[in-house]
């Protein structure tokens, strides 16, 4: 995770599961309901534009088939007109029907009696007429019904073959009237039906020819037949696709993406389909698909920062709480943690100052009791340590070599009493705040030379010799020269304490930044990595066996440390076991 802390990723996490997964399905749910309604409303429009045109194109066709169907007021039940009344007859119906070229009688036996045409409006002359007995439409028609044809294409535009049957008075076919029809008007219709911006119709007949179209069915001549395209073919097999149920999505013929209906016209066996770019229809569920995902873009980013601003408000006030138990581990009791959340963690936060606050009392109450117990422990160790060496000086009689000799010892484990007690007396000093340090500009090279004198005879026992050559011109420190002192009796009494042959102790000066630094430099047992980070520890001994004889309380670093702190400067040691060890500490230069 980008922001550490276990906790706040399993708070963040879970926040985000619980509020993103639900997000995603609404919008998934969403989507999905309006994409299929999308895709009937597209059905219906298509359905709606294909039935209107089907009825406008069956109008009009029915319309000029009507015309040709002549009632008679005659009840012969055969054909009575003469050419005459056939000649204005005609004439008539191609002056009120622009559409039909072509109009002409034919008789029962199938010979034309008379035919007119648009270039021929006085009649076509007599050896021009056909007979037609066996042509299909003429036998429809003579039957009583209407009969439509294939269409052809000419110049003029598609034309279609129709027969009518005329009726005397009785309803009794007297006589058929066949003619060509221009289908211009059905083009019409067709070209100017829209959806859209974009979508068309087309119309083709049963051989797959275009009869009229729109879009680019209409600027694009297109010669070849439709019949062997998915759609085309399947239509003119009889099939409809009409509803959400039959909408087809393909690419059309010139090969743009559609969404089409298409119903097939059993009349004509003509097939009619309504074609409409996805690019446009389906802009309304894109524009809200896009829509959608910014809203659930920007709920999940917002659930996102909510849930790590929410995360990272709990774990706080746990993180405050880890970091009290952190003092607490270090013995500072007096930072009470502050927690303001008004709700459970504020109050584990009040519970936990109330027991650093016993805590700290009962620190106090150690700290008292060590510094009484101590201070109670001088007068008399001291008192031992005075008569002692008058019984042997010889002052209270002559005593024994074996009685000197145990008294000896005596003395020895007196000296380590008045140091354990002083150490102690020192601690509870400085943990009190009672540590008494007077700073003030002093020459180092005075109380290190004192300190080493007096140690001599100690190194001496043990042959290590002792060395301090401090360059002249040394500057002077801001310290307390009595606790400069005790910091080096400290240092260089470990330095012989914890030298087991006769080695050297070397005591040395360097210059930085500022800060006069002092090294004491021994051949002992040295101090492993793991010690050396606990060193300056409270109590805290080197767990060696080496050191096992050697008698010492593990305050003596401590203190060493806390009289450094105290004059503004700092301590350190650099150690490898087996070949000795060097302390160091700083004070600040005097200006
Ligand atoms: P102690 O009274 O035990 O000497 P200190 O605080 O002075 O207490 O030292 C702590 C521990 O550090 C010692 O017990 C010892 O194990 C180790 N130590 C201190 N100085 C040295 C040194 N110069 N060489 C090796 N070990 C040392």
């Amino acid at each position: 995770m980008i922001f550490g802390g276990k906790l706040r990723n399993k708070i963040f996490l879970t926040m985000a599961l619980v509020s993103i997964v639900p997000i995603f399905i609404a919008a998934f749910l969403s989507l999905y309901s309006i994409d299929t309604s999308h895709r009937a409303d597209v059905a219906n429009l298509e359905g709606a534009l294909i039935s209107q045109k089907y009825a406008e194109i069956k109008n009009f066709l029915d319309g000029i088939t009507g015309m040709l169907q002549l009632r008679f007021e005659f009840e012969e039940d055969k054909d009575v007109l003469d050419l005459a009344a056939k000649k204005s007859l005609l004439k008539l119906l191609l002056k009120e029907n622009q559409p039909l070229e072509e109009v002409a009688f034919v008789n029962l036996e199938g010979q034309e009696t008379v035919r007119f045409n648009r270039f021929n409006m006085e009649g076509v002359p007599k050896e021009e007429l056909r007979n037609q007995s066996q042509s299909e439409k003429f036998l429809v028609a003579k039957s009583g019904r209407d009969y439509t044809g294939p269409v052809h294409y000419t110049l003029k535009g598609p034309i279609m073959p129709v027969a009518s049957p005329s009726r005397n008075k009785n309803g009794v076919v007297v006589t058929v009237i066949t003619g060509e029809v221009n289908l211009r008007n059905i083009q019409k219709i067709i070209e100017t039906s829209k959806l859209g911006e974009s979508g068309y119709l087309y119309l083709f007949d049963h051989d797959g020819f275009l009869i009229g179209g729109g879009g680019n069915f209409k600027s694009e001549a297109v010669l070849s037949s439709l019949k062997d395209i998915g759609v085309a073919r399947a239509v003119l097999r009889g099939s409809d696709f009409l509803g959400a149920e039959g909408q087809q999505r393909y690419r059309n013929f010139f090969g743009d993406m559609v969404i089409a209906a298409a119903k097939f016209m059993p009349e004509y066996k003509w097939g009619l389909v309504a074609e409409w770019p996805t690019k446009e229809a389906d802009a309304v569920v894109r524009d809200l698909l896009y829509k959608n995902l910014i809203v659930s873009f920007s709920v999940v980013v917002a659930v996102i920062l909510i849930s790590i601003l929410l995360a990272t408000l709990i774990v706080r006030p746990v993180r405050k709480l880890e970091d009290g138990t952190e003092l607490v581990a270090k013995g500072k009791f007096d930072q009470p943690v502050i927690i303001k959340t008004g709700d459970e963690l504020e109050e584990l936060g009040a519970a936990f100052n109330r027991m650093m606050a016993g805590l700290k009392q009962l620190q106090e109450l150690k700290d008292e009791f060590v510094f009484i117990a101590a201070h109670e422990l001088r007068t008399p160790v001291a008192a031992m340590k005075g008569y002692l060496s008058l019984i042997l000086d010889g002052i209270a009689g002559p005593i024994t070599e074996k009685t000197k000799d145990f008294i000896q010892k005596v003395v020895k484990a007196n000296q380590r009493l008045i140091q354990l007690v002083n150490d102690l007396l020192e601690v509870s000093r400085s943990e009190a705040g009672r540590l008494t340090i007077k700073v003030a500009p002093v020459d180092i090279v005075e109380p290190i030379k004192t300190v080493l004198q007096e140690l001599r005879p100690l190194a001496d026992e043990k042959s290590i010799k002792m060395s301090y050559e401090p360059p002249p011109g040394l500057p002077r420190v801001l310290a307390d020269a009595d606790r400069v002192k005790e910091i080096m009796v400290n240092l260089v009494g470990n330095a012989i304490k914890y030298t087991l042959g006769a080695s050297e102790v070397l005591v040395s000066h360097d210059i930085q930044g500022g800060y006069l630094l002092t090294y004491v430099k021994d051949g002992g047992i040295g101090i492993s990595k793991e010690a050396q980070k606990r060193l300056f520890e409270k109590f805290y001994r080197v767990p060696d066996e080496k050191i096992k004889g050697i008698t010492g309380t593990g305050l003596g670093l401590f203190i060493v440390k806390e009289l450094v702190l105290k004059m503004n400067g700092k301590v350190g040691v650099s150690s490898e076991e087996g070949k000795g060890s060097i302390f160091a500490f700083s004070l600040p230069i005097a200006q």
